[in-house]
């Protein structure tokens, strides 16, 4: 264990709760399993890069000691979802380049030229924008990457648009394209039909762009489930998240592998008490113990993201022994 932190606090010592601990609830972050996750995915991608996904604070598991993990453990590549979570990154001193996996408004385009990051395009009037603000900078075409939606129909480039903003790409002066990609939607799901249909569109993708003398230095394709199932899909970077924080993206996925969880959540039992039988616990009485029994509080609520239908479902380990969250 390297880390301890509670939200993101942190302390040297993970078998103890961070100062000051009077609610003693914390988050312990395995770095050291982070690294070696990182290196693990990279022995599958033989021949490609890692691309560690560190958004959404590192998947809660704090950005900044995630990206210095995963940089250690062989990542070439960062990617974050908002211009801010890549601003805490550059402040931290971290140089890697980030990519940035969505197009932010038009108007944080200066913002996101100064954290210098690599955005993902895929509208024309953002490509617009932004191909004439790099132009009024001077200096070398800033580097981007074109996102084709190939079934995903989230954000990307539809078909429908890949004339036009390829056509904008090959005449911008001020931009680079110098990655492609895609993200699949079901590759959690091994053998769902979307699987190859993307991977095919994907391959049209990279073709249409050669059309137009656009030969990108990076394609990439595979989140983590893809990553563990389709090397066929590899091409030059992996884009991995969950399965850098050692959780299967789908179901036994990991096989083999020596992937390790990262986040243990850890409380002591702040009173315990006798309940007799038939005596009701907690908001709404709708649990009551059938026989007397022994009721622990763990000093844990909504601000950790315990949720109130956790109740009757959730289970805490108590000693070595899994005990039901009960009312
Ligand atoms: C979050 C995200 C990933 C990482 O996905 P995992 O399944 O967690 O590996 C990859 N690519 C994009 C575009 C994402 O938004």
């Amino acid at each position: 264990m390297s880390v301890t932190h509670l939200l993101s606090r942190r302390a040297d010592d993970p078998s103890s709760p961070p100062p000051p601990h009077h609610r003693p609830t914390w988050a312990q972050i395995d770095l050291d399993a982070i690294a070696a996750n990182a290196a693990t995915l990279l022995r599958v991608a033989t021949g490609s890069g890692l691309m560690a996904v560190v958004k959404a604070d590192g998947y809660g598991h704090g950005a900044v000691p995630v990206a210095r993990a995963v940089l250690r453990g062989g990542a070439a590549w960062l990617a974050v979802a908002l211009i801010e979570e890549a601003r805490e990154l550059r402040a931290a001193g971290i140089t890697a380049p980030i990519l940035l996996l969505t197009e932010p408004p038009v108007s944080a385009i200066a913002d996101l030229l100064d954290v210098r990051l690599t955005p993902t395009v895929y509208t024309p009037a953002f490509i617009t924008a932004l191909d004439a603000a790099a132009r009024a900078r001077g200096g070398p075409p800033t580097d981007v990457h074109l996102k084709l939606d190939t079934g995903m129909r989230r954000v990307g480039a539809p078909e429908g648009d890949w004339h036009d903003v390829l056509t904008l790409l090959s005449g911008a002066a001020g931009l680079r394209m110098s990655g492609l990609w895609s993200h699949f939607a079901c590759a959690d799901v091994p053998g769902h039909p979307s699987i190859d249909r993307q991977s095919r569109a994907f391959r049209a993708g990279v073709a249409a762009a050669r059309d137009y003398g656009l030969t990108p230095d990076l394609l990439h394709l595979c989140n983590s489930p893809a990553a563990l199932t389709r090397p066929q899909d590899h091409y030059d970077l992996i884009r991995c998240g969950i399965a850098l924080y050692g959780l299967d993206p789908g179901d036994g996925l990991f096989g083999a592998l020596p992937l390790r969880p990262a986040l243990r959540w850890v409380s002591r039992v702040s009173l315990v008490k006798r309940v007799a039988a038939g005596e009701a616990v907690s908001y709404g009485h709708r649990w009551a113990p059938p026989t007397d029994t022994t009721i622990g509080t763990v000093p844990a609520g909504y601000a950790d993201g315990v949720t109130r239908r956790l109740g009757g479902l959730g289970q805490v380990v108590v000693g070595g022994r899994r005990r039901p969250m009960v009312g």
